[in-house]
């Protein structure tokens, strides 16, 4: 019998849709057109892409001039820093973000350094909240932009951004949020939040990978990223990936339609599993705010263990999860987000991180939890730390 595999890593990609493909493969074929081009056939493909844009838009009640195709999630995320910092440096050249962000932002951000830009890395609490009251201390006269991740990819906790943005819009300063883990999970509003530029990325909800958008607020001055063509308003050139925003217009139509009955879902299950975890596994804790978190995430770290030998063996178990984000997987230093919440070393390695999606059922986490407690156990008896431990609490 083939083993099943139970997949909860959803943080880290999703399968793209059945309905997506079908709806992504004519463009591949008898729809190839590119949609530039002026003859009658191609002039179809031009309203698709507008329509799609449309659809994308009305998702975070805006219009569609302000969305801009891009490859992804950190093609947006380098757009908005690295174009706000040039289009701005005029008028100064500090910028505010967090501890916990993604590498795409952390990494434009040191890049940006180098290029004589100064950045504030915001501390957040224990529970991976960002310290309102730091932010405000940090903002400066040359602060141009604050780029905060609505939620995050480890430990899935929510920013209050309605607040942040209404800080950086009471110091006239630009608001940038990476919501490519909130997007499709729970409902945006970029007017009501007052966000100026915000990153998504299709794979991470059904969509097809090597596409996304960034939102632009109307107005701002953010120059070309690629330059070439006129595609995209000037802003980022070249031919439109026809398939890619076929394919992300249908998972967004599809995630949007089913948000409230998948948020319930997951919530449901993603309670139950942790509830059984804290109450039946000695030693470990849950990372991340319990209640304003992504529905689909479970952060735990288990005492006395390896993260990376619980996921071995898990996946010889047919369970795919991921122990910290999917790139510092192979590096032997802890997540700087578990770092940021203030675990220590030792017990952020032991880290478990599980995204479920809305096939993940009880039955399936029951089974989860069942070879969580099996291995834990096993690998604790190997332990030296957890024999000291023992022996000293005897
Ligand atoms: C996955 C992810 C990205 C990168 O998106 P890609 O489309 O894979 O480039 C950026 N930010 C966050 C929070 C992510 O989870």
């Amino acid at each position: 019998m083939e083993k099943k595999i139970i997949y909860l890593d959803h943080a880290a990609t999703t399968a793209t849709r059945p309905e997506v493909v079908d709806a992504m493969l004519p463009y591949f074929t008898e729809n190839f057109w590119n949609p530039s081009s002026v003859y009658t056939p191609a002039l179809n493909n031009r309203k698709v892409v507008d329509e799609s844009r449309e659809t994308i838009a009305r998702s975070l009640g805006t219009t569609a001039e302000n969305i801009y195709f891009t490859a992804g999630g950190s093609e947006s995320d380098n757009w908005a820093l690295k174009c706000t910092a040039e289009a701005y440096a005029n008028k100064g050249k500090h910028i505010i973000t967090s501890k916990i962000e993604h590498h795409a932002i952390l990494h434009t951000c040191e890049y940006l350094e180098k290029k004589g830009f100064e950045i504030t890395y915001i501390d957040v609490d224990e529970n991976g909240i960002l310290k309102l009251d730091d932010l405000k201390a940090a903002i400066r006269p040359d602060t141009i932009l604050i780029s905060v991740m609505f939620a995050n990819n480890e430990i899935g906790t929510i920013q209050p951004i309605k607040e942040i943005g209404a800080i950086a819009k009471e110091h006239g300063i630009l608001f940038h949020t990476d919501a490519v883990q909130a997007y499709a999970q729970i409902p945006i509003n970029v007017d009501e939040y007052n966000i100026d530029m915000l990153s998504v990325s299709g794979h991470k909800f059904g969509g097809p990978k090597g596409i996304g958008f960034l939102y632009i607020r109307k107005g701002l001055k953010l120059r070309s990223f690629i330059h070439g063509g006129a595609q995209e308003r000037k802003r980022r050139a070249g031919t439109e990936n026809i398939t890619g925003i076929v394919g992300i217009a249908k998972a967004v139509e599809i995630a949007f339609a089913t948000m409230d009955e998948r948020i319930k879902h997951e919530t449901e299950v993603r309670d139950y599993a942790i509830k059984r975890i804290l109450a039946e596994v000695p030693y470990c804790r849950l990372n991340g705010d319990a209640q304003k978190r992504v529905p689909n995430n479970i952060n735990i770290s288990f005492q006395f263990i390896e993260g990376e030998s619980l996921l071995i063996m898990l996946d010889m178990a047919g369970i795919c999860a991921s122990s910290g984000s999917a790139c510092t997987s192979g590096s032997l230093d802890p997540s700087h987000v578990l770092l940021a919440i203030g675990l220590p070393h030792e017990i952020a390695h032991g880290s478990l991180r599980m995204t479920i999606g809305e096939e993940t059922t009880k039955e399936d986490m029951d089974y989860v939890v069942d070879n969580i407690k099996e291995i834990v156990t096993k690998l604790r008896t190997m332990s030296p730390l957890y024999e000291d431990f023992v022996k000293k609490n005897n």
